[in-house]
């Protein structure tokens, strides 16, 4: 009863009624299924359910579950910080990043892209909380990265925004973040720098995903409700040893 694809349908009617809840259609808010930390079986369940696009944080891991589940054709999605040594990988593996959070990472990446002869999709992870160690973006940095990136980096399709809302259990202050990320988006749009698409709004995880999609989230990254619970929590959303303290 308890599978990986009781849950995802589960999941998805919820996103679908949280979505009717703000006025917006059902499948208007997408499901980015995050499987950091899980194996292949656990994967090959959520493929056979009809996942075929998969959020992971980790360059290595992306790497690692490459070619052991290439017969699934899977779009992986790289989700966490990304060190610049590894923009190779990102770069022959992944189908987009959304982790996309400063301009040395953009040219690193664009460099190996063009080596690689491939263009990805790309969204700009903003910091909306106050916490000092979480990664993204400071907002107003946002106008001059896009267009350098437009005016550059042809290799990197930007279509949006990414956040991590802060990590306490206080909704207003989680709401707020993903509203800064809305508003954020709503101004770069009427910008409308040439080459840059602003649509997406990737906000929303397990504990907080229908306050995102209330405020706007067009697409959420779930990993524990529906692969389960992972043993090394906060190492995970916070890789090197940089987890905030508990609120
Ligand atoms: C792990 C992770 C998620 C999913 O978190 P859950 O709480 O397990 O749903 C979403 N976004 C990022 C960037 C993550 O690292």
């Amino acid at each position: 009863m308890d599978s990986i694809a009781t849950r995802l349908q589960l999941i998805r009617q919820r996103i679908d009624t949280a979505a009717q809840r703000s006025g917006r259609t059902a499948g208007s808010v997408s499901l980015l299924p995050v499987s950091k930390t899980f194996g292949e079986d656990a994967i090959r369940e959520a493929v056979a359910a009809g996942v075929h696009r998969l959020g992971e944080n980790k360059a290595q891991e992306i790497r690692s579950k490459y070619e052991p589940l290439a017969d699934c054709n899977i779009d992986w999605v790289m989700i966490g910080h990304l060190q610049t040594n590894k923009a190779k990988d990102i770069a022959r593996l992944a189908s987009e990043i959304q982790s996309l959070d400063r301009i040395d990472l953009a040219i690193a990446l664009d460099r190996r892209l063009q080596q690689e002869g491939r263009a990805i999709d790309a969204l700009v992870q903003i910091k909306t909380s106050t916490e000092p160690t979480k990664y993204g973006m400071a907002p107003e940095d946002l106008p001059q990265f896009l267009r350098q990136v437009a005016r550059d980096m042809p290799t990197l399709r930007i279509k949006g925004l990414m956040t991590l809302a802060i990590n306490l259990p206080d909704q207003t202050a989680v709401r707020a973040c993903f509203r800064t990320l809305r508003e954020l988006r709503d101004r770069m749009r009427e910008e409308a720098i040439e080459g840059i698409e602003m649509e997406r709004l990737s906000m929303g995880m397990s504990g907080d995903y229908e306050i995102a999609i209330e405020e706007g989230s067009t697409e959420v990254r779930i990993g524990t409700a529906i692969f389960g619970g992972r043993i090394y929590n906060d190492d995970y959303y916070w890789p090197e040893g940089q987890a905030p303290a508990k609120g």
